[in-house]
Formats: structure tokens, C-alpha cells, sequence
């Protein structure tokens, strides 16, 4: 699916295999980019991964110990007001 931050569009993609990552985000001035998730991730920790790259692609210039922070944090608090994939409702 494509999604947007901050004006910009990036192609959100599942994908089987990112070797050591969970998770990558194309810089916002690559024409074409991409967000990836390794599609093996569930719950809590996909929602945390997603909230990563995001950041990453609304604040590129972003610390990674913050982005890594702060999307921890935003995760436990979502996970625990209840968001869920849909596939997880099930
Ligand atoms: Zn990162």
C-alpha cells in the first residue's frame, strides 16, 4: 500500500526477508521509495516496527536511540489501549 508522511509518499511493503532487520525506510528525497516490515513479524512488535520506520520517513534527520525510544514507547501504549492488525482481532 502507499502511505504518506509529511507530503511525501512511500510504497509500505511486507516482505519475506530483510536479512538482520526488522524493518528499513528509504530516505524521503529517493524517488520511488519504500517502507519494508519482515513479514514474520506479530503483534506488539510489528506495530512497534511500523511507528519505527514512520518516524524514520517523517523525521529523517531523527536520532535512532530516539526513533528506537520512542517507538517502543508509542507500541506498549497503543498495544495496550487495544490496537491490534486485523488479523490479530480474529
Ligand atoms: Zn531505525
Amino acid at each position: 500500500m502507499q502511505v504518506r508522511m509529511l507530503g511525501k509518499r512511500w510504497r509500505l511493503r511486507f516482505v519475506p526477508n530483510l536479512g538482520a532487520n526488522r524493518g528499513d525506510c528509504d530516505p524521503p528525497t529517493r524517488p520511488a521509495k519504500e517502507i519494508r516490515v519482515a513479514a514474520g513479524l506479530r503483534g506488539e512488535e510489528r506495530l512497534e516496527v511500523l511507528i519505527h520506520e514512520l518516524v524514520h520517513a517523517a523525521g529523517w534527520h531523527i536520532d535512532e536511540s530516539f526513533v528506537e525510544r520512542f517507538a517502543a514507547d508509542a507500541a506498549r501504549v497503543l498495544w495496550r489501549l487495544g490496537y491490534r492488525d486485523a488479523k490479530e482481532r480474529r
